[in-house]
């Protein structure tokens, strides 16, 4: 994840270079059921209105949750399907409270209502994303459901009114690019804390639709947009949070705009994002599915590395006997193609390796999201040179 504003707040507000500690365990994402009242066109779990047979039991979520605590895992999102229809999605997250994870939640929003914002404000969730993939019209043909945008809408506004921090989660397509400048307009007059950009990734429905995927220079024009309206904002004294996801390009497309707009911090910004580092999938985000399956990331689910039934997550994530963990947490990754000559590497870190994985059958080739030109991956000089 892309921490767009927090390196925008460091160019306005300019701080020295600090030593960063590595997280000690990953944040860990956790699909407690695939059960969803949707079927979102790019959903990356498949999910549908129905029971999923095998999946973790409310005491086995327990007693993974306290191997994790003492694997120093900091954070927890728990996802789904949707997540607000576990029976016992208010037990789990008060555990996990008391435990002292930083809790998030990650929801289509349907089931936010009047009926059950009592409860969700009494579980103190540290942050509700509440997805949206458009305007009305267009988030409604991508949700399958008439009426899914006012009901997400509806679950924003009581979480505003409740005082928890809530953010759009927002997946960039070509079929609904032309919505992006309305999402930041809603974003605005509702006051909402934050957006989340995220890139087509190639798992579940996102995998089939990938033919969707948005195409590179609306991808470009997107990220334009998102960093001079989150730079206009923070500017005009607006608090508000831009984070992307999916594509860790976006760092590098970045560096370039601060090479527009801020020259003068151009080098101190390259430290920076190389701190950051760029994907963590397999490092510092892993991912448990609701059958117990432990993944590098979301998008991961053909790919097993374990299950919390059979091992403790810390057990599973540390082992480097898997091939594609190796890699993950090599330094440098063991990168191909484009990737593999990109000048940028230490700032991307390869991006999403699924998405070589799924268009040629290598999860070290290139990734073909990548939207930048042969000169913006170049080392300045030879750029400068041509
Ligand atoms: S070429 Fe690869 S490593 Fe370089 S910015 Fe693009 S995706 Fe990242």
């Amino acid at each position: 994840m892309f921490r767009v504003s927090q390196y925008l707040r460091e160019l306005i507000e300019p701080t020295p270079l600090k030593p960063v500690r590595k997280p000690a365990a990953p944040v860990v994402i956790w699909n407690l059921l695939r059960r969803c009242n949707l079927a979102c066109k790019h959903c990356y779990t498949t999910s549908a209105d129905i029971d999923f047979p095998g999946e973790l039991t409310t005491e086995e979520i327990f007693s993974v949750m306290e191997d994790l605590r003492a694997f120093k895992v900091p954070v927890l999102i728990l996802s789904g399907g949707e997540p607000l229809l576990h029976p016992d999605i208010f037990k789990i997250s008060q555990r996990a409270k008391d435990m002292g994870f930083y809790l998030a939640l990650s929801s289509n929003g349907t089931r936010i209502t009047a009926h059950t914002i009592e409860q969700i404000a009494a579980m103190n969730y540290h942050y509700v994303g509440v997805s949206l993939d458009g305007m009305p019209a267009t988030h409604d043909r991508f949700r399958r459901m008439q009426g899914s945008f006012d009901e997400a809408l509806r679950g924003i506004q009581l979480c505003l009114d409740k005082g928890i921090k809530v953010g759009i989660r927002f997946t960039l397509t070509q079929d609904n690019y032309a919505d992006f400048p309305a999402l930041l307009q809603l974003m605005d007059d509702y006051a909402i804390d934050k957006f989340y950009l995220s890139h087509l990734n190639y798992g579940g429905r996102g995998n089939k639709n990938r033919k969707d995927d948005a195409l590179q220079e609306m991808t470009r024009a997107a990220m334009s947009l998102l960093f001079d309206t989150a730079h206009d904002w923070l500017k005009a004294g607006k608090e508000r949070e831009f984070v992307t996801g999916n594509n860790d390009a976006d760092a590098v497309y970045f560096l370039h705009w601060v090479a527009l707009h801020y020259p003068d911090q151009l080098a101190i910004m390259k430290a920076k994002l190389e701190q950051w580092g760029g994907n963590a999938s397999g490092v510092n985000v892993a991912n448990i599915d609701n059958l117990g399956n432990v993944h590098p990331d979301t998008f991961w689910w053909h790919y097993s590395l374990g299950n919390v039934r059979q091992r403790p997550f810390s057990e599973i994530w540390t082992d480097l006997s898997d091939p594609l963990m190796a890699g993950l947490k090599q330094q440098p990754r063991p990168l191909e193609g484009r990737c593999g000559r990109c000048y940028y590497q230490t700032i991307c870190n390869g991006n999403t390796r699924v998405r070589a994985m799924q268009t040629t059958g290598n999860y070290w080739a290139e990734d073909p999201g990548c939207y930048l030109t042969e000169l913006e991956i170049a080392a300045p000089e030879a750029a400068s040179d041509t």
